[in-house]
């Protein structure tokens, strides 16, 4: 028996997955890690913890299991994205905490790259927005703010990565330094199209070059983690989104997925093609695999299973997230529209100074609207970037790929075939992104083959669309309705 085994580090726990060879999960381990809040909008996670964990999660999966180390043909490594370390390249330790995806302390620092008119260029050769969501920005923070490191940088002693490489330096004790193209293109210092590091943006945020990390395929040997005399070679890296994506066996053009977790994170399959959006979505690198570079267009939502926590923790309307389930189905009302705008609205808005709102209150309206209204909002957004991905891609979605916690409620994926007329496919094992990384390992062990991945898929349900077009068309105007008037609120 022959084994892959893949690290998903995410933002708020490490895990490691156990597959055996025909592809199937045999165990799961997972340690939760600190969040570290030092002042409000900052966000910050410590590298050493997160290599501990995401080590002690495989060391306790190895061994609860009895897995003989030779039998493991190889590693994935699956990761929370753009989360920035940088490091002293002698003496392995972090200059400071990671900045965190979420950490907005970068807001000036992407002020002046507007100011600079460097909009344009950005979009162009990195796909993405200007946005202290990339690490770009984070990592001209710690070169501006952290003492003697601009000096040590430029004396070529300091190293950069996002969290795969961080754990690839780590699992190769310091021999390998590198990344891949789907982690790379969330830096926006990656040219997308010439793939290469770009220049003129690391020369006006004074980044030198020699902090950054080679960018490889996917599935590439990225080296060895030796463990108890038995050289494993680290063999798929992805990005968590772009993990999914490939483990849902998006390969197709037009073929979507969607994460419903914490935020929604939907990506559509455009192959060898860059589409640059006109509708607020960016573009990213899904993968490189078999010597091409397979491209997606991404809508990131920040609030979506957020909202049902709000319901359960804030107003304390339901006790446990799987009941908003029940007490959506106990009404027939649709007047009542839920916008969770609570941090500003994303894709393909983008209005930080948007906040939520409830609207068509009546007299009779009741807790069970309002969960119903809120759910749906999960649904609504999901297709505001999916018509936003259609009109760039000039593609249009027929099935959308669903994982992630809430994509376990049934209504909701019910209305979001109702709401978008796609056919909503949920499959049995949720878990995309650490099968996406793990795939990507085997295949380049020669274990599996890319379209094993499809035989291996098992579907747990699916929704067809039941509603007739004109009820569709006039639930979506009350939502965009409901959105036009909740932006710009705090602007005066
Ligand atoms: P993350 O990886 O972002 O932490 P998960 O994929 O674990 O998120 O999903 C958890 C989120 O999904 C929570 O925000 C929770 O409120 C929501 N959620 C979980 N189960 C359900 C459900 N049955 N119905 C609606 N929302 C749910």
């Amino acid at each position: 028996m022959k084994y892959i085994i893949a690290l998903d580090q995410g933002t708020t726990s490490s895990r490691a997955v156990l597959f055996n060879e025909s592809g199937g999960i045999v165990d799961i381990t997972l340690k939760e890690f600190t969040q570290i809040f030092p002042k409000p909008g900052w966000v910050e996670h410590d590298p050493e913890e997160i290599w501990k964990t995401q080590y002690d999660v495989l060391l306790n999966l190895i061994r609860r299991n009895k897995v003989d180390p030779a039998s493991i043909a190889a590693l994935g490594i699956t990761n929370q994205r753009e989360t920035t370390v940088v490091w002293d390249k002698n003496s392995g330790e972090p200059v400071m905490n990671a900045i965190v995806w979420q950490d907005k302390r970068t807001a000036d620092i992407c002020e002046e790259m507007k100011l600079e008119g460097l909009e344009h260029y950005v979009r162009k050769n990195t796909g993405l927005v200007i946005d202290s969501y990339f690490s770009s920005t984070k990592i001209a923070w710690m070169l501006r703010n952290v003492e003697g490191l601009k000096e040590k940088a430029s004396r070529g002693q300091i190293l950069m990565g996002t969290i795969d490489t961080w754990l690839i330096w780590k699992l190769t004790n310091g021999k390998v330094h590198a990344t891949d193209y789907s982690n790379a293109s969330r830096t926006m210092l990656y040219n997308i199209e010439k793939l290469k590091w770009d220049d003129q943006l690391m020369d006006f945020l004074q980044i030198p070059g020699n902090m950054m990390p080679e960018v490889y395929p996917s599935s590439h040997h990225f080296g060895n983690f030796e463990f108890e005399g038995h050289k494993i070679p680290i063999g798929g890296v992805l990005g968590d989104q772009q993990a999914a994506l490939f483990g849902q066996a998006c390969f197709e053009v037009g073929s979507a997925k969607n994460t419903y977790g914490t935020g929604c994170f939907v990506l559509m399959n455009t192959g060898e093609k860059i589409h640059h959006s006109k509708s607020g979505l960016i573009t990213t690198i899904a993968w490189g695999l078999e010597g091409k570079i397979i491209y997606a267009l991404e809508g990131s939502i920040f609030i979506a299973g957020a909202a049902i926590q709000w319901l359960r923790d804030g107003l304390k309307l339901i006790d446990s997230a799987a009941d908003s389930d029940y007490f959506a189905r106990q009404t027939t009302d649709n007047e009542v529209f839920v916008v969770p705008a609570f941090a500003g609205l994303g894709a393909p808005y983008w209005d930080m100074y948007a906040r939520g709102a409830i609207f068509g209150l009546t007299r009779d309206t009741g807790k069970n609207h309002i969960i119903k209204a809120t759910l749906q909002s999960l649904a609504f957004q999901t297709k505001d970037v999916l018509d936003a991905m259609e009109k760039d891609s000039g593609v249009s979605t027929r099935v959308l790929k669903v994982d992630g916690g809430a994509s376990a409620n049934d209504y909701l994926m019910q209305f979001q075939a109702d709401i978008e007329g796609v056919v909503v496919e949920r499959p049995e094992v949720i878990e995309s992104t650490a099968k996406g990384s793990a795939y990507m390992a085997g295949i380049l062990t020669g274990l599996w083959k890319k379209e094993d991945i499809l035989k291996n898929r098992k579907i747990d349900r699916i929704f067809k669309p039941e509603l007739d077009r004109q009820s569709r068309k006039k639930l979506y105007e009350g939502w965009k309705k409901a959105v036009e008037k909740t932006m710009g609120w705090l602007k005066n």
